[in-house]
């Protein structure tokens, strides 16, 4: 695609969810444009395994395949889980899901952002149908004079224009507040302290998730046998385990895991992410849509952010090609509300949902631990309904 033309689409952001997108319209043939601020560093099966990791539900795994990036990502580094186990510290009852009950070889993957990123990006330097402005950030938008195009400023000084914009840009979206699309907003108050652990015993392929009073902590299994920890916590919680030195941080984590696991044998250094909920009020305006973290961020503890965003994606493509298949104009306003409609609800319940569970798991008040309680082991007991939250686990 050359520098002049008309982009069908222009994307910003290439993180996972635009990354992905780009690749899927360009796929279909539609003539894209990209726009990142800094390329991926490169994934290296040499380096020590990334700090960020994600559990990809199956129907990420699906989009994966369909984009031909899967198999690249499966045999370089990614962890099947085949079991989930939830259980709460004030609380009797307990949750297992296994992808057995499900007919299933895995409820879905751990894998490094930075290897999914990487390969994206190398599928997408291979397309022609992409044009990649990258580094280049986006200053500004404007509805073109005839409403049929949208202009993007890079920083760079030059422009592009494109028939639907597409904010990938993340949580903190430069182009929905350029927009001016307001967000309702929840500051948990807390922080996600990531890390990898070894432990005695081995970690069975299984997805961990123990609830405690205002914290949860999960411990998802990595190929080499070690876990990759998400342990949410109030932020003076957070600044004070960060403090810790490394074996007082480890007895600490094994005693919150209950030693699930046995005692924690040794621990990478740590990193922390601030957690909010971030809600875009509309995710359409003209010629322009948000998708993944620009549009919604939800808390961790389920592990659903960008299996939502790879929806949205999915979602997202679809209804353009059915515009373009009728020779309708791709970024009409009732293709761009099919979209919304499809999406927003989904990702606000998802949010909601997530914002529920870690208030009430989170509570110590006896009453509401007996109420999760009985809550775990209703759903534990009745098959149908534990089939159910398998499936909404597992995408
Ligand atoms: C502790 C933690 C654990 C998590 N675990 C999971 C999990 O297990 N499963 C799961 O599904 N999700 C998980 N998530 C959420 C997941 O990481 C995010 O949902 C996902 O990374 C969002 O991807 P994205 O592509 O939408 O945005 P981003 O990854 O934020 O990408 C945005 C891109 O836009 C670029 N950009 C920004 N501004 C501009 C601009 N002005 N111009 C050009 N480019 C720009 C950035 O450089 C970046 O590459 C977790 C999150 C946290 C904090």
């Amino acid at each position: 695609m050359s520098r002049r033309q008309i982009a069908d689409v222009a994307i910003v952001g290439a993180g996972m969810v635009g990354a992905a997108l780009a690749l899927d319209l360009a796929q279909r043939g539609f003539e894209v444009a990209l726009v990142e601020s800094r390329a991926p560093a490169p994934w290296r099966a040499e380096d020590e395994v990334d700090l960020r990791v994600v559990a990809l539900a199956a129907s990420s795994i699906a989009l994966l395949q369909r984009l031909d990036v899967w198999t690249a990502i499966a045999s370089a580094r990614a962890s099947a889980y085949r079991r989930m186990r939830v259980w709460d510290a004030l609380a009797p009852g307990a949750l297992a899901f296994d992808a057995a009950d499900e007919g299933a070889s895995a409820l879905g993957y751990i894998v490094e952002n930075k290897l999914i990123q990487s390969l994206l990006w190398q599928a997408i330097e291979r397309h022609d149908g992409i044009m990649l402005r990258c580094p280049a950030r986006v200053v500004a938008s404007e509805l073109d004079a005839h409403g049929d195009t949208r202009s993007l400023a890079l920083d760079d000084g030059t422009h592009l224009r494109a028939h639907l914009v597409v904010a990938a840009d993340g949580a903190d979206s430069v182009l929905r507040n350029l927009l001016g699309i307001e967000t309702r907003d929840r500051d948990y108050a807390q922080r996600g302290i990531v890390a990898h652990v070894a432990h005695e015993r081995p970690h069975e392929a299984t997805a961990w998730q123990r609830f405690l009073p205002g914290a949860t902590l999960a411990f998802l299994p990595l190929t080499d046998g070690r876990s990759s920890i998400v342990w949410s916590v109030a932020d003076e919680e957070a600044a004070r385990l960060l403090a810790l030195d490394d074996a007082t941080f480890r007895a600490e984590l094994g005693a919150a895991f209950d030693f699930r696991l046995g005692a924690i044998a040794a621990t990478t250094a740590r990193a922390a992410f601030a957690l909010r909920m971030c809600l875009a009020e509309r995710y359409v305006a003209p010629r322009f849509a948000l998708v993944g973290d620009a549009a919604h961020v939800v808390h961790p503890l389920a592990g659903q952010g960008v299996n939502l965003g790879f929806r949205d994606a999915v979602e997202l493509a679809g209804v353009l090609d059915d515009a373009r298949i009728r020779k309708a104009d791709i970024a009409s306003e009732a293709t761009l509300r099919r979209y919304e409609r499809r999406r927003r609800s989904d990702n606000a319940i998802s949010a909601h949902a997530f914002d529920a569970i870690q208030s009430g798991f989170g509570s110590d008040v006896a009453v509401v631990a007996a109420m999760r309680g009985a809550g775990l082991a209703l759903v534990g007991r009745i098959a149908p309904l534990r089939r159910f939250f398998a499936r909404r686990a597992a995408g």
